[in-house]
This record gives structure tokens, sequence and C-alpha cells, in this order.
């Protein structure tokens, strides 16, 4: 069964988020453009990305693709938020959407996912532009 590619593509955000953070110490998605061909996210990798973490960057995220984690949602107070990063969440809200990925990555948002990550389908880097201020923009899609 095929999954919104919105979703598809959001859930691989998440992904490709936290393996930026994980692996090459970039802290949370700058900025971010959702669109269903194409989405583009802004990091701040410190030191600086070399030609050969763009591969490296696509095969962490597949892998964590293959993996099928189960994508689940749990709702948290803003004073159970502790170390989260809350940047997708307006400043008003009291209730917190985390999202989790199987045991990969927790994040929170309130887009829509798919339930397992293999839904996602494959994960492509298109292409990557550095901006100011170190920061690079990786664009990408799912197929
Ligand atoms: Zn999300």
């Amino acid at each position: 069964m095929n999954s919104p590619k919105l979703a598809r593509m959001h859930t691989a955000e998440h992904l490709l988020s936290a393996v930026m953070r994980i692996f090459f110490k970039a802290p949370g998605n700058l900025e971010f453009h959702l669109h269903e061909k194409k989405t583009k996210c802004d990091y701040a990798p410190v030191p600086a990305l070399q030609d050969s973490d763009f591969s490296k960057i696509e095969e962490l995220v597949n892998q964590e693709i293959a993996r099928n984690h189960k994508v689940v949602d749990r709702v948290i107070t803003r004073s159970e938020a502790g170390d989260f990063d809350l940047w997708k969440v307006p400043d008003e809200a009291d209730e917190i959407r985390i999202v989790e990925i199987g045991d990969f990555d927790a994040q929170p948002c309130r887009g829509q996912h798919v339930e397992r990550t293999e839904q996602i389908g494959v994960f492509r880097l298109l292409s990557h532009s550095m901006r100011e201020n170190g920061r690079i923009r990786l664009r990408f899609k799912v197929e």
C-alpha cells in the first residue's frame, strides 16, 4: 500500500536530520521546505562536509529505512519536553507530539508520517549547495 507522498518525504526528513545529528554533528534542521517532488533542508555541520560524505548520508538514511522501523507518536506536556529540540513546535502549544522512529530517533512534530520506514521507499540526495554562515542545503526525493 502506498502512503501519501508527503508523509514519505516528511518521515525521510526525520531520518535525514537524525543522520546529520548523529553522524555529522549537525544540530537540528535549520530550514525546511517540504514538497512532494523535492524537499530542501539546511544544516550546519561542523566540520564541513567532504564530497564522500554525501553518498554516506544517502547510504545511512537508506539503511535506517531498510530496518523498517515502526513510527509511533505519543503526546507529552511542554514541561516534560526536556532536551527535545522544539523548533517545529509553536510557542503556544502546551501538548507536544513526539514522533518516534524505532530506537533511532524521537522528535517533536505535528506532521503526517508513514507507519513503517519501508513505506518511504528509496531516499535519493539530489544536490547540495553551500549557503551563508557555513550552512549546507541538501535536496532530496523519495522513489
Ligand atoms: Zn515530522
